[in-house]
């Protein structure tokens, strides 16, 4: 994938798992994300692509209720840092960190009331998450069905898997009638970047 910027990010949102739609979705509406978000949200970005120097311009622009001096004295280290460009131990300087895998954003604690971080699938209540899904385009009723029974058994990952297959069937049956793809690139995902990478590949 070539070419990521700033500019692009709207329009890639709409292959990003649920985790990151929404913390996208939240951004846009508040035109801030607090600091657990955003950190989940700019290793995500950078793991698709975006440089930090990119990276940087989408986060200013998105914030665009404050002042260039607050942007650069409470949120531009936190950027430069995720990147490895500053602060960090000496393992981490020039590389920063690494996007946050399903294990990761499964297992950490929940968050408070008001936060968006994490995986909804398993932080939203169920009506919560269907409404969530539903505003994100994912409408068929048995699939919504089936969503529900996962979360209630905590098969969030599942859950998961379940809305990609099912929004991306007819590009898969395609991959696979064609014999375009490995087995192994159809797997089960585990982490919100490899759901990225593959919806945009089976869609372009
Ligand atoms: Fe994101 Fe993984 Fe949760 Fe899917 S299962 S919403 S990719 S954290």
């Amino acid at each position: 994938m070539t070419n990521i910027h700033a500019g692009s990010i709207d329009g890639l949102s709409s292959h990003f798992p649920l985790c990151m739609q929404n913390l996208h979705r939240e951004l846009r509406k508040n035109s801030h994300l607090k600091h657990q978000s955003r950190l989940q949200y700019t290793l995500f970005l950078k793991g698709i692509g975006l440089n930090m120097q990119e990276c940087i311009i989408f986060w200013r622009k998105a914030f665009k209720l404050i002042t260039d001096e607050k942007f650069k004295s409470e949120y531009l280290y936190n950027v430069r840092h995720a990147y490895g460009d500053v602060g960090g131990d000496a393992n981490k300087r020039g590389r920063g960190y690494s996007p946050f895998s399903c294990q990761k954003l499964l297992t950490e604690p929940l968050p408070s009331a008001g936060l968006n971080h994490g995986c909804p699938y398993r932080t939203y209540s169920p009506d919560n998450l269907i409404a969530l899904l539903q505003n994100v385009g994912v409408g068929d009723r048995e699939l919504l069905r089936a969503v529900r029974e996962d979360v209630g058994r905590m098969r969030y990952h599942i859950a998961c898997n379940r809305v990609f297959e099912s929004t991306h069937k007819n590009e898969i049956k395609k991959v696979k009638d064609e014999n375009l793809w490995n087995a192994s690139e159809l797997d089960t995902i585990l982490h919100p970047n490899e759901y990225f990478k593959r919806s945009f590949l089976l869609k372009n």
